[in-house]
């Protein structure tokens, strides 16, 4: 791997964030912030405190998911307060600061990797267990601002059937390596449907060969998922905390509560 410099995390000395764990994909569509906010709802109903930085400034999903559309984040002096959801998860999202949350982000390079900081050390988070940190799409410039900003504990890949899988874990692979963070283990999600009529599972993008992949660099599958309309519309409509099935990740589960700080 290459030589990068030790970074000096900004101190946010407001907050006390035990864990941050960074949800990570090849490219933008395939479930990230999904599976981000899956997270997020199963670590909250197993009694942790649990934020969400949406760090996929370019294109918010996570506002709109977890029920806050039309809200705005308020400030306090020159922090800013992350919005709260039905079940007491926190979040800040660049969709928040928008005057209407149908504007484009238009932002230039600078002024993500800005946000990006902002959202860590002027966000006034208070005490959490885990903070999970929507990334940018793909393993560019925006991404290794993610990783120079903040300390990330771990990362969590989603990949789906579609993908190029064995690249976009090979970038990963050596992103992580890069930044000395672990990755926590791969969740491939739109992984099957079930038929609504006998139950089997059908893989419409033919078998994956994630397992292989994963078993080439020593990466741990931790789930895979179904596409499911109904958990879409519930993201479409903000109610994805109530609809979201019990235990739907348990092996993700394990692997961020196993997190040492
Ligand atoms: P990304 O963050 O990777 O760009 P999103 O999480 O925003 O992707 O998901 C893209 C779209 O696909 C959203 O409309 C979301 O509701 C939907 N979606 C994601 N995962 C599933 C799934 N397992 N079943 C059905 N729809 C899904």
């Amino acid at each position: 791997g290459g030589q990068t410099a030790p970074t000096q995390f900004e101190e946010n000395s407001l907050s006390e964030v035990k864990h941050v764990i960074a949800v990570l994909s090849g490219k933008g569509g395939v479930g990230k912030s999904f599976v981000t906010g899956a997270l997020a709802i199963e670590l909250s109903r197993r009694g942790h405190t649990v934020g969400i930085l949406d760090a996929d400034i370019t294109g918010p999903s996570i506002p709109k998911m977890m029920g806050m559309s039309g809200k705005r984040a308020s400030g306090l002096g020159k922090l800013l307060l992350p919005e709260i959801s039905a079940t007491g998860i926190k979040v800040m999202s660049s969709n928040l600061l928008l005057e209407r949350e149908t504007d484009p982000v238009l932002w230039r390079g600078p002024v993500i990797a800005g946000a990006i900081r902002q959202f860590w050390s002027d966000t006034s988070w208070g005490p959490l267990d885990y903070l999970l940190v929507d990334m940018p799409p793909g393993t560019g410039d925006v991404a290794l601002t993610v990783f120079q900003s903040l300390p990330v504990d771990g990362i969590v890949v989603v990949t789906s059937p579609q993908d190029l899988v064995s690249m976009i874990v090979a970038k990963a692979v050596n992103m992580a390596e890069k930044m000395h963070v672990p990755i926590l283990g791969i969740i491939e999600n739109m992984s099957y449907i079930t038929c609504p009529d006998c139950g089997r599972k059908i893989e419409v993008f033919g078998q994956s060969n994630l397992d292989e992949v994963a078993a080439g660099y020593g990466l741990k599958v931790l789930g895979r998922l179904p596409i499911d309309p109904a958990l879409a519309a519930a993201c479409d409509d903000g109610t994805i905390e109530s609809a979201l099935p019990m235990g739907l990740l348990p092996e993700a589960l394990a692997v961020c509560e196993a997190v040492e700080v």
